[in-house]
C-alpha cells in the first residue's frame, strides 16, 4: 500500500530533518524550504498530500502569505495545515487559525503528541470526505439520490401548508452522445447541464443527479413554473456547447399528496419524462391523471394478454405488397389484431411496444408465425399459386437462442418451402446487436428463408453497414418515404439509397405508399415493390383469399 503523503514547509533544514524523522514511518515526506516553493510541490500533488505542516517565518514566502494563497484554490483549501509555532507565540496561533491553519503544534517537536495530532486530523478529514461522498455526486457536485430523498422528505414534513414540484431533466441520446464523442466529452455534457440546471433553478432549490443522465429538482412551485422556463430558454442559448442533435426533456410532478413516498413521486416525474423520450420539439410534460390513466391502461393490457392469447383473441391481417412496375401483387406482410371482448378492436400500436418491453411478444410472434404457417398450408391446399408472407421478427426475438430452431419447426410441420416466409427484422435490431444478428441471419438465409430489413431510415443504420450484413430486401420506413418524397427531387436522398440498394443485389419496397403522386415517383426511381393504402389496408385471410383468386 502507498504511505500517505505529508508536505512540511519550513526553512531550516534541521528543522526539516526532524519531522522526517518523527514523521517518514508512517507517511511520504515531501519537503519545500519556503511557502512559494511549497505551493509549486503543492499544486504538482494537490492529489495526493493529506496533510501541511507549516513554518510561519520564511523567506520569499512566509507561512501566511502561503496560506492565504491556498486559501484562493477551492480544491487545496481542503487540504488541513497544521502550523508549527515558535514557544508561547499565542499571538501567531491565533493567526495562523485566522489564515484557515486548522490546527497548530509548538516547537520543539514531542514526536509522540506530532504523531496523534497528525493521524487524528487525516482521520477526521477521511471521514469528512466519506460523508461528502454519501452526499454528493463525484461528476457534477450535485446531491447524490439518497441524501435528496431524505432531505425532500423532512422538507415536506416541516412545511405541509407549502406547495412543491419535482422536476426530472432527461439529456436524450445520452448513451449515443457518449458513444460517438467519448467518455470525457459525455462527461463534461453532464456537468455543464448540471451547472444549467443549478442556475436555472436558483439557490432554494435541492437537485441531485439521479442516474446517469437524469436529474431530479425539489423546489417550491412557483419557483418552479420560472425555473423551467430559464432552464429551457438557457438550453436553447447554450447551443454550442451542447451538440445539435442533442436535446433535453424536462418531466413535471406537482406534489399533491404528500404522505406518498418520495421515490414514487420521483419515479413519476422520471416517468413522465420517458413519455415525451423520442417525440420531436417536445421538451416538456407533466404528469397529470390522463398519464395516470394511461399507466392503468397498460397495466390492464398487461394483466389481460395471456388469457387473450389462451383465448384466441389475437387475429392475423394480410397487407398485400405490390409489384410498383405493373401493379402485380406478389407478396403480403401478416400484421396482428387483437379483438378484445370488451375493448373492441386494438392497434397493435397500442400493445406491441408493451409487450416489447415485458417479454410476452416472443410467445405472441410465435403464435403469429404458426398462424401464419398454417394459412399458407391451407392456401396451398385449396389449390392457389402461392405468394411469399412476411412476419415480424421482434427484436427481442433475435436474442432468443432458439429463434433458428422455431422456424425450421414450423416449416417442417406445414411442409412449407422456407422462400414462402420472408422475416421482416427490424433496422435498430440491427444496430442494437449486430453480431448476434447477423450470426441468426446468415444461418436462418443459408436454410433458405428471406430476409427483409424493417424500417429503414427509421434509426441509425447506414448503407455501407449492408456489405456486411446478410439481407435479401430492404423496406423502408414509412416516415422516411413520406418526408423524402415531400422533397424536391434534387434534394431527396431515397433515389440514392435506392440505386445503392440494388447495386448490392437488394429488392426495395416503399412502405405506406397512400396517394398516386407518391407511387408515381417510386416508379421513376425505380423501386421494387411497394405496400400501402394505396393499394390496400391490412385484411383479414378469407378478404386476402378473395386478392388471391383475383390475382391467379
Ligand atoms: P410495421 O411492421 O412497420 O408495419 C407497417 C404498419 O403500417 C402496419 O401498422 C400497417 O397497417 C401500417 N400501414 C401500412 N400501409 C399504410 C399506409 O399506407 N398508411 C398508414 N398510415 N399506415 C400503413 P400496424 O398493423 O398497426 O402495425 C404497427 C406495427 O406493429 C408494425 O409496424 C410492427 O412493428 C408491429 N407489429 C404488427 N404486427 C406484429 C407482429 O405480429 N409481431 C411483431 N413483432 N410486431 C408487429
Ligand atoms: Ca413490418
Ligand atoms: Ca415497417
Amino acid at each position: 500500500m502507498h504511505k500517505k503523503q505529508i508536505l512540511v514547509v519550513e526553512d531550516n533544514e534541521f528543522n526539516r530533518e526532524m519531522l522526517k524523522e518523527i514523521l517518514s514511518d508512517e507517511y511520504d515526506v515531501l519537503e519545500a524550504e519556503n511557502g512559494k516553493i511549497g505551493l509549486e510541490v503543492l499544486s504538482q500533488n494537490k492529489e495526493s498530500i493529506q496533510l501541511i505542516l507549516l513554518d510561519v517565518m520564511m523567506p520569499v514566502m512566509g507561512g501566511f502569505a502561503f496560506l492565504d494563497e491556498m486559501r484562493k484554490d477551492e480544491e487545496l483549501s481542503l487540504i488541513p495545515v497544521i502550523v508549527t509555532t515558535q514557544g508561547d507565540g499565542e499571538e501567531s496561533e491565533i493567526a495562523s487559525l485566522e489564515h484557515g491553519a486548522i490546527d497548530f503544534v509548538p516547537k520543539p517537536y514531542r514526536a509522540q503528541v506530532l504523531k496523534h495530532r497528525v493521524a487524528s486530523i487525516i482521520k477526521l478529514r477521511e471521514t469528512a470526505a466519506m460523508v461528502n461522498q454519501f452526499k454528493y455526486d463525484a461528476l457534477t457536485g450535485l446531491y447524490t439520490k439518497e441524501y435528496f430523498y431524505r432531505t425532500i422528505r423532512q422538507c415536506l414534513d416541516d412545511n405541509p401548508e407549502k406547495d412543491y414540484t419535482i422536476l426530472c431533466c432527461n439529456i436524450e441520446n445520452f448513451k449515443l452522445y457518449n458513444d460517438t464523442y467519448g467518455r470525457e466529452d459525455g462527461d463534461q455534457l453532464l456537468v455543464e447541464v448540471a451547472e444549467l440546471l443549478r442556475k436555472s433553478v436558483g439557490e432554494g432549490a435541492i437537485c441531485c443527479r439521479y442516474n446517469a443522465d437524469r436529474f431530479l429538482c425539489f423546489l417550491d412551485s412557483e419557483m418552479e413554473r420560472l425555473g423551467r422556463k430559464l432552464f429551457l430558454k438557457a438550453r436553447e442559448e447554450n447551443h454550442s456547447a451542447l451538440v445539435k442533435n442533442l436535446s433535453v426533456k424536462l418531466g413535471v410532478y406537482e406534489v399533491v399528496d404528500k404522505s406518498i413516498p418520495v421515490e414514487q413521486m420521483c419515479d413519476r416525474a422520471i416517468w413522465v419524462v420517458d413519455t415525451i423520450r423520442g417525440i420531436y420539439n417536445q421538451h416538456l410534460a407533466v404528469y397529470d391523471d390522463t398519464l395516470r390513466n394511461k399507466i392503468l391502461r397498460e397495466q390492464a393490457i398487461t394483466d389481460a394478454m395471456e388469457e387473450a392469447l389462451e383465448k384466441e383473441q389475437f387475429t392475423v391481417y394480410f397487407q398485400p405488397k405490390f409489384r410498383l412496375q405493373d401493379g402485380k401483387m406478389v407478396g403480403a406482410e401478416a400484421l396482428v389484431r387483437w379483438i378484445h371482448p370488451d375493448w373492441g378492436f386494438m392497434s397493435p400500436g397500442e400493445f406491441i411496444p408493451l409487450f416489447e418491453k415485458n417479454g410476452f411478444i416472443s410467445h405472441l410472434d410465435e403464435y403469429v408465425w404458426e398462424h401464419t404457417c398454417a394459412k399458407l398450408a391451407e392456401w396451398k391446399e385449396k389449390g392457389y399459386s402461392l405468394i411469399p408472407i412476411s412476419v415480424n421478427v421482434s427484436r427481442v426475438d433475435v436474442y432468443y437462442a432458439k429463434l433458428v430452431k422455431t422456424f425450421c419447426d414450423l416449416i417442417d410441420k406445414y411442409k412449407i418451402d422456407p422462400k414462402y416466409l420472408h422475416l421482416e427484422i427490424t433496422e435498430s435490431a440491427y444496430t442494437e446487436n449486430p453480431d448476434q444478428i447477423i450470426k441468426t441471419v446468415d444461418e436462418l438465409r443459408e436454410l433458405g428463408f428471406v430476409i427483409e430489413m424493417d424500417d429503414f431510415g427509421s434509426g441509425y443504420s447506414s448503407l455501407n453497414m449492408f456489405s456486411q450484413m446478410s439481407i435479401d430486401i430492404l423496406k423502408i420506413d414509412m416516415a422516411f418515404i413520406r418526408s423524402e418524397l415531400s422533397k424536391p427531387e434534387e434534394r431527396s436522398i431515397l433515389s440514392d439509397i435506392i440505386n445503392m440498394a440494388h447495386r448490392m443485389e437488394l429488392k426495395v419496397v416503399a412502405e405506406g405508399v397512400e396517394t398516386d403522386d407518391q407511387k408515381n415517383r417510386l416508379q421513376t426511381m425505380v423501386c421494387d415493390y411497394a405496400q400501402g393504402y394505396l393499394y390496400a389496408k391490412p385484411m383479414p385471410a378469407d378478404e386476402f383469399e378473395g386478392w388471391m383468386n383475383q390475382a391467379k
